[in-house]
Formats: C-alpha cells, sequence, structure tokens
C-alpha cells in the first residue's frame, strides 16, 4: 500500500482509482500519485504526496494526524505542553526549501510531533503524559480523576485572567461591512486549509489574501481565528455570501460560515490582532470555554426567539380546562429552556 488514508475518509470503500502524477502536491507542490474514492457517498481524493504525509503522519485527504485526528497545530501544542518543549511543524516559506524537504524520505525524517504520533512506544508514552495532566488539572480543580484522556479542556480550569484577550475580541460585535472578520464556534478537527478553500470558492478566488500581511490565523486550541481580506470588495463578496441569523437582546446579525459539517460564526473584527487569539495553552484553552458559552447563548437565544410559543392564555375561569395543546406546548418550551 502506498497510501496513508484514515479510516474517517476511506470509511470501507476499497477501490480506489489511481493517476499517475495527477495533481501537485498542497504541501511539497510537487506532483505525485493521486488516488480517488467514492466514501460516503462523494467523492474524495488525496491532496498530498505520501512522502509529505509520511514526514508529517497525517492523512493524504484530510490532512489530520493519523493517530489523533486532529490538525497538526493542535497536536503540536498539546505536545509542546506536555512534553515541556517546543514541538513545531514548520513549513518551508520558499520553493527551495520544500524541494529540500521533500527529498527526504518520510519513513526515517519526521517533523514537529510525527515522530511522536508515528511511534507506537512514543505515541503511548505522550498518551499517558495527558492522562496525568488531565488528573492533576482535575484534582487542583476538586474533581475526580477521570479515567478518559478526551477531556483536555479540563486543564484550563484554573483562575486564569483572559479579559486582556476578551477585551480585544469583538464579541458584542456583528456582521457589519470590514475587511477583516473574527470566527469561532470553530470545530478542531477543521484545517485550515478546509477554511482557506472554502473562503475561495465564496469569493470566486484564491488571491483574496494579502501577500504581504497574516490573512488568516487559526488558533485550534482556543476554537477561533481572523480572516483578512486584501480589498473591501472581496471582503463584502465574503461577508454578503455568508448565511446570517440574529441574535435577540441585544439584537445583532452574526453569519454563518458552512466549512464541511460545521458552522463557523462570524462577526466584523476591524481591530483584527492576532495575539488577541491566545497565545499559551492554558490561556487559549480558557478562551476556547469562554467561546463555547458565548456561542450557546448566540444559538439558544436565536432558537427561543423563533420557536417559542405564546404562552398559553388560560382565563381563570376556565383553569380546568387547560386544553391538550396548551399543556403540550408548555411542556416543549420548559424543555428548550
Ligand atoms: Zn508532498
Ligand atoms: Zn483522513
Amino acid at each position: 500500500m502506498d497510501f496513508s488514508i484514515c479510516q474517517d475518509c476511506l470509511g470501507d470503500e476499497t477501490r480506489l482509482t489511481r493517476a499517475h502524477n495527477g495533481a501537485e502536491c498542497k504541501i511539497c507542490t510537487l506532483p505525485f500519485t493521486v488516488y480517488q474514492f467514492k466514501a460516503n457517498s462523494k467523492i474524495t481524493r488525496t491532496l498530498i504526496c505520501h512522502n509529505c504525509s509520511k514526514q508529517r503522519n497525517i492523512c493524504q485527504c484530510c490532512m489530520l494526524d493519523l493517530q489523533w485526528h486532529i490538525p497538526i497545530e493542535l497536536r503540536d501544542r498539546i505536545l509542546s505542553s506536555v512534553q515541556g518543549s517546543q514541538v513545531a511543524t514548520p513549513e518551508a516559506q520558499n520553493e527551495m526549501m520544500k524541494r529540500f524537504i521533500a527529498l527526504k524520505n518520510g519513513d526515517k525524517y519526521k517533523v514537529g510531533g510525527a515522530a511522536v504520533t508515528s511511534d507506537a512506544a512514543a505515541n503511548a508514552d505522550a498518551i499517558e503524559k495527558i492522562r496525568k495532566a488531565v488528573d492533576h488539572a482535575q484534582e487542583s480543580a476538586g474533581r475526580p480523576k477521570s479515567t478518559k484522556t478526551s477531556r483536555l479542556d479540563s486543564v484550563s480550569d484554573r483562575d486564569l485572567d483572559i479579559s486582556h484577550l476578551i477585551k480585544k475580541l469583538p464579541l458584542k460585535g456583528s456582521l457589519e461591512p470590514a475587511t477583516s472578520f473574527f470566527i469561532y464556534n470553530l470545530d478542531p478537527s477543521i484545517p485550515e486549509w478546509a477554511i482557506v478553500d472554502v473562503i475561495s470558492e465564496l469569493v470566486g478566488t484564491t488571491f483574496w489574501q494579502d501577500p504581504n500581511s497574516t490573512s488568516i490565523a487559526i488558533n485550534h486550541m482556543a476554537r477561533c481565528g481572523g480572516l483578512r481580506f486584501k480589498s473591501m470588495e472581496l471582503a463584502e463578496k465574503f461577508r454578503l455570501a455568508l448565511q446570517s441569523f440574529q441574535t435577540p437582546a441585544p439584537k445583532m446579525t452574526k453569519g454563518k460560515l458552512q466549512v464541511q459539517n460545521s458552522k463557523l460564526h462570524v462577526v466584523a473584527w476591524p481591530q483584527f490582532h492576532r495575539a488577541a487569539l491566545g497565545t499559551d495553552n492554558a490561556e487559549c484553552l480558557k478562551l476556547a470555554q469562554y467561546l463555547d458559552k458565548h456561542v450557546q447563548k448566540d444559538l439558544s437565544s436565536s432558537e427561543v426567539s423563533k420557536s417559542i410559543p405564546k404562552a398559553p392564555k388560560v382565563s381563570k375561569s376556565s383553569k380546568t380546562s387547560v386544553s391538550k395543546k396548551a399543556k403540550k406546548s408548555r411542556r416543549i418550551v420548559d424543555i428548550e429552556l
């Protein structure tokens, strides 16, 4: 087998078609053998070459870590945090560097956290460290030990002040015209390239980014990010192509950007400021929790405003004859609230 495709992408499919030198690898830009297959009733194809996938230990289709199934940026951050040393997967910025790295054999040469997740023993060791870190955080928060490793969020359950970040984020903002935007409600399994692709499709060009400044900053751990368009015209195209929804009290219009199976929330962010997305891991996790609550508030209130039936009017004289319908709608309201 000369491809690495995760089970989520491949499903039960066993029939793959192969096109020799069928496309350019999204990472090293060299032509590579593309595999194409139908899974979950849609056509999926490999986006990066097998060597790049092995160097980073990622799936050739979704580009998530093959072992942990999360974006490599998040994988490396988690590893940095538990190992106490910086783990990062730097991507080559120029053609020569790209070629140079592409020549290295991915079976032996691993970048960033790939060295850990591609090695069974190192991976088990890292998982154990994560479990301990989570247990430690839960103990200090007065909670019983967990047996699962998935509650990484609890790491942030400490007294950490993130008001300096919140201040800089446009959480009270709406989807008004601007050249930069704040996005949140980001599923951490969505890679940055998928967001870039969706935006390029919406605005009809891949050249919406300004090569001289940061155009997209995604912080998977904080589950949010920022976008900046190189012109107001492109930004307006983007803004108008979004679905929008209203939050009552205060009434605000916010945008929804559909990427894969999730909907990112979008508001204008004229003061786009990368550092406001959080820098160290604890800060990012705390911000993610804060934003989650914010999203729940947005959604629950907008749902209530749409679906809340008028409270059934029951006159005092007919107290005993509350209709079944009224009872039923009252019950629904209770559940929704
Ligand atoms: Zn490649
Ligand atoms: Zn995959």
